[in-house]
């Protein structure tokens, strides 16, 4: 087996805000792992508030080609098994392999990947929500009016949050979640969630920081919408703190490692009662097609990453008007451009 990477620039359609950066260029490797003509593509992006950038991506890999190279794998589960050993600490990079891994093993079955999780595209799949950065109000209603959809997530943690969302709201019927991104504290969401409750907000995505997850009982007992963990739910490990504080976890690859881990959160999160949504980075068609594959055992997901491009470098799982559409291809069905 051969590693190839791809690094890229991913460019933003439109500066991209959050309670705690903004971005107009997404770096982002896409990792490719070839054998016997075939090659299976994974990718993570780089990111700043986890500390990850592609040159240290690239080194780290290269530090254990051989190990990586030479190993002998028969299922995805056995490679990642290898990665966890390898990357202990380096989930970002152990994502961009398990995907690659997946999809060229399912491409070597000659099946799409979903297929071989046993999982059936044929019935009524969550929609994606369309992001909305933070922006002045005018602005963000133009950015909401430019892309007609049916959900839209809000992205919150300012002065003038509640104001945010009535505007909107004003322009459009459509279902809305907002992200705090570990803004709020915990009597503002208390008091925001019977607000956002009256403006039609369906949940509300990571109001406290990280670290103040025993805060969130509070929260969970008294808010009058669902809560859902993000960067307080990155790994395995995270699943179980987050049973009784949210109601929803939102899982992401690079946070947990790939879609092996992945698929071991949702069961989890399911045996304790809560509910699982994906969640994408500002990545290409490559880490949105690799959600679109585990897509029917979700409740709610955000896959719009791609849209937010101007220069997707590969073709894979798209989306239209929220809904997912797959190609007639083999493994995550992605071609690089
Ligand atoms: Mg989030």
């Amino acid at each position: 087996m051969n590693i190839k990477f791809y690094p890229f620039q991913l460019q933003l359609r439109h500066t991209f805000t959050i309670s705690r950066e903004s971005h107009d260029i997404q770096p982002s490797l896409i990792v490719g792992l070839e054998e016997d003509e075939i090659t299976g593509y994974g990718e993570a992006t780089a990111n700043t508030y986890y500390g990850v950038t592609v040159e240290n991506m690239m080194q780290k890999i290269d530090s254990q080609r051989a190990i990586l190279e030479n190993y002998v794998w028969q299922t995805p589960e056995q490679f990642e098994a290898l990665l966890q050993q390898v990357f202990p600490n380096d989930p970002f990079i152990r994502c961009a392999l398990d995907i690659a891994a997946n999809d060229l093993y399912a491409k070597k079955l000659g099946k799409p990947l979903y297929e071989v999780f046993g999982l059936s595209i044929d019935k009524p799949l969550p929609l994606t929500n369309y992001t909305i950065g933070i922006d002045t109000i005018d602005k963000m209603i133009a950015k909401m009016e430019e892309v007609p959809w049916p959900i839209y997530k809000i992205k919150l943690g300012t002065e003038r949050d509640i104001q945010i969302v009535s505007a909107l709201r004003q322009r459009t019927n459509a279902i809305f979640r907002v992200d705090a991104n570990c803004a709020w504290s915990v009597q503002q969401t208390i008091a925001y969630a019977k607000e956002l409750k009256s403006l039609g907000v369906e949940f509300i995505e990571q109001p406290l920081p990280a670290e103040q997850i025993e805060s969130m009982s509070e929260v969970y007992e008294q808010s009058a919408l669902p809560l859902a963990a993000d960067e307080s739910c990155r790994t395995e490990d995270d699943v179980v703190r987050c049973a009784s504080r949210f109601h929803i976890i939102n899982i992401k690859l690079v946070k947990c490692g790939g879609l092996t881990p992945a698929r071991r959160m949702i069961a989890q999160a399911r045996q304790l009662g809560m509910q699982v949504m994906m969640g994408c980075m500002t990545e290409s068609s490559v880490g949105i097609s690799a959600i679109g594959h585990v897509l029917p055992m979700l409740d709610y997901v955000d896959m719009d990453g791609a849209l937010l491009l101007a220069n997707d470098p590969a073709d894979g799982v798209s989306i239209e008007n929220g809904k997912a559409i797959y190609p007639n291809r083999h493994g995550l069905g992605v071609e690089l451009k």
